[in-house]
């Protein structure tokens, strides 16, 4: 049976991609290892749509959000936390761990923060340092209104902190349009690769901030990294493999053109919803992004059994809900290298699996709306 990947991180990796990590390694001090990460920065750079440098961290997306948080803010500092789900709460472990100060506005898995509660907030602590955003919350389906914020935040002395992680490479997004002073990514969502790398891009604004700030972790400090790619090199030995087919992956985007692709994951997650209300069943988010479909498990139906029976019999892997969203949620990803055809695959075989499982579904139903939607009916 053939393995298809549904999760939202990690995704698919287009074969030219899996071709590069075949070859042989190669040694990470060299010219040729420096112009390739040299290529693969400026790439990245179109990507985030920034005139900063990114920076390339050796660990998953949490190391990138860790490096964001340990090289700008000190310990007392008070921080305005933005958070409706796990990766809002990966924001909070971040802080703790470094002692800040969180405010926290906070609303309930499914719904989205608002510019208005992010204003409240900013007019309510005139003194916090930063202010930290997730793009995509990857927990509940739901998108946030970045451009939004970083209008708010750009009025103040604070700095706006974006996890990007499952939305940059799927939703629209200008760093530096949108006054986004920090963005962090990882390899393993939209961006077509394994788990490995962390990107991180740093605006002046930030990086006056940081260069003020004590040091407070050795392998994670961002002044490092400047520093090093400034002579296209990385302070510590990377994942030059991964690397390699960063580039790789990147030039399909190149090709494509960052709007294309924004409009692509668009038409999809619009057919994507159109198949899950023509089935009778609901989506978990309020304000959706485009990267990836939350479905919420319909009363009577046995959601973690759902997703096994997908796997077992059809081949097809989604992500359940974590922690306590277990059982109650089915996270399906159309972001990266996941084309319409893959995705129709996937709601042909809901169909079948619900089906079996007794819940009333017209085998079809959502197939054709998906259809029609895509076709722009
Ligand atoms: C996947 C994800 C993360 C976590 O990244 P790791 O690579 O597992 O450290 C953080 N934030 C968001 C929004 C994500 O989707």
């Amino acid at each position: 049976m053939k393995a298809r990947l549904f999760t939202p991180g990690p995704t698919p990796v287009p074969e030219e991609t899996l071709l590069e990590l075949a070859k042989p390694v190669t040694y990470h001090r060299s010219a040729e290892a420096k112009a390739i990460l040299a290529e693969m920065t400026e790439d990245l750079k179109y990507v985030f749509q920034t005139t900063n440098t990114v920076l390339t961290i050796t660990s998953s997306g949490t190391g990138g959000m860790d490096a964001a948080v340990s090289s700008s803010l000190a310990a007392g500092e008070k921080a305005i936390l933005l958070t409706a789900g796990r990766w809002g709460e990966r924001w909070r472990g971040v802080l703790k761990a470094y002692g800040i100060n969180i405010v926290a506005v906070e609303v309930p898995y499914g719904k989205a923060v608002t510019p208005e509660m992010l204003d409240a907030a900013l007019k309510a602590n005139p003194d916090a340092k930063a202010v930290l955003a997730t793009l995509s919350e990857t927990s509940t389906g739901v998108g946030h209104d970045l451009e939004a914020f970083g209008k708010l935040v750009a009025k103040t002395d604070a700095i706006l902190i974006v996890d990007a992680i499952s939305g940059l490479g799927a939703m629209e997004c200008h760093t530096d349009k949108w006054n986004l002073d920090i963005v962090v990514t990882g390899s393993q969502k939209a961006l077509m690769l394994p788990p490995g790398l962390a990107f991180v891009s740093v605006n002046e604004k930030a990086w006056k901030k940081i260069d003020a700030n004590p040091v407070r972790n050795f392998y994670l400090d961002l002044r490092r990294y400047r520093k090093s790619i400034a002579e296209s090199d990385t302070p510590f030995t990377p994942a030059n493999t991964l690397i390699k087919a960063q580039r790789a992956s990147l030039k399909r985007i190149r090709a494509e053109g960052i709007e294309n692709l924004w409009a692509r994951h668009a038409k999809m997650a619009t057919a994507a919803r159109a198949a899950v209300k023509a089935m009778g069943l609901e989506l978990f988010a309020e304000r959706p992004n485009n990267g990836l479909t939350v479905i919420t498990v319909p009363a009577g139906v046995d959601g973690s059994a759902t997703l096994k029976a997908m796997e077992k019999k059809y081949g097809f892997k989604l992500a359940d809900g974590q922690d306590n969203m277990k059982g109650k949620i089915w996270r399906l990803s159309h972001m990266g290298y996941t084309d319409a055809f893959e995705v129709l695959g996937a709601f042909a075989a809901l169909e079948l699996v619900l089906a079996e499982s007794g819940f009333k579904v017209e085998p079809g139903v959502g197939v054709a709306a998906f259809q029609k939607a895509f076709a722009g009916k």
